[in-house]
């Protein structure tokens, strides 16, 4: 009632926001920001195809705060211009030290923002980013939200293709949960489609949930696109998207994110390229 109203200092909303930008800033400026990589298999050979960059913040408040905390933050306060050039030059320098060192450095997919794509300096900031060495664009990939994509769809597509020209690869995340206009999609300048999780989970779940995914696997193919499973978490997952001839999957059942080092150690050995597989 009246006197609880009272009792408490009032905040608005933007108060919190505010502290928090501070503290995202703050976090940009003392290297709080981490990138972990998952690994990402070819499911026929079981080789190590790729591995995707995920961001997160090593809050020395709270410890590591997940990219869901804390992208919209950045998005709305527009940090997320910074913060994504902070990844993608993290991710390139972490792909330039494992060839150094004469490791089997894969392709590494960084998520881009729709605000980055659609900024205006996006596509020569990735040529500038570029410019480290003659092989850079062969070690990076650009992951695109599918939902996002479709927004100014001509400037995207145009964007992309810029990029593609320059040797770096694209993909759409999260597929099947935005809603792609077919017709663009087989115009978009992409390699890849990501098929998002909740259809893997879905699969288990009847005859329609699978179903589902094998129509995602058959029009990806015909696009002559890639098609990667996200999220496979158990062996009857694995085994059905082999059947379906998905070409790649990234769960936590061959592996979570990981920090660089310990990616480097446990996936990039220095000799044997192939995974075992059990097969
Ligand atoms: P995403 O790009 O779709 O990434 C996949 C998410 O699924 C990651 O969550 C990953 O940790 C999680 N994941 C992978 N395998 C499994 C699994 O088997 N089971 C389950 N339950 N989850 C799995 P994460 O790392 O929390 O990232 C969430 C989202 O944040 C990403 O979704 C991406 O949209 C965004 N994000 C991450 N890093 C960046 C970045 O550097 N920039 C931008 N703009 N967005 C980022
Ligand atoms: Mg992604
Ligand atoms: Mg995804």
């Amino acid at each position: 009632d009246h006197r609880d109203l009272h009792s408490f200092p009032t905040r608005r909303s933007s108060d919190l926001s505010f502290g928090i930008e501070n503290r995202l800033r703050q976090a940009l400026e003392n290297e709080e920001f981490v990138l972990h990589y998952q690994p990402k298999i070819n499911l026929a050979s079981g080789q190590l195809t790729g591995a995707e960059a995920l961001i997160r913040w090593n809050d020395p408040k709270t410890g590591l705060v997940p990219p869901a905390r804390f992208i919209p933050i950045l998005e709305e306060t527009r940090l997320i211009h910074e913060v994504g050039r902070w990844a993608l030059g993290k991710a390139i320098e972490d792909y330039q030290r494992w060839r150094r060192a004469g490791l089997p450095a894969v392709r590494i997919a960084v998520n881009v923002s729709p605000l980055q794509l659609r900024s205006r300096s996006f596509v020569a900031e990735i040529e500038e980013a570029m410019r480290v060495s003659a092989d850079a664009a062969s070690g990076l990939e650009l992951e695109i939200t599918e939902s996002l994509i479709m927004e100014d769809v001509n400037h995207n597509i145009d964007s992309l293709r810029a990029i593609r020209a320059l040797g770096v690869r694209v993909a759409i995340d999260d597929f099947g949960t935005g809603f792609s206009s077919l017709s663009y999609l087989s115009k978009l300048p992409v390699d890849t489609l990501k098929i998002d999780r909740s259809f893997i989970v879905d699969m288990a779940s009847g005859e329609s949930g699978r179903t589902l995914v094998s129509v995602i696997i058959h029009l990806a193919h015909a696009l002559k696109l890639n098609v990667v499973a996200e999220g496979v978490e158990t062996e009857e997952q694995r085994r059905e998207l082999r059947r379906l001839h998905c070409d790649e999957m990234q769960g936590y059942l061959y592996g979570k994110p990981v920090p660089a080092e310990i990616f480097e150690k446990r996936y990039l050995a220095p000799i044997p390229t192939k995974i075992a597989t059990h097969a």
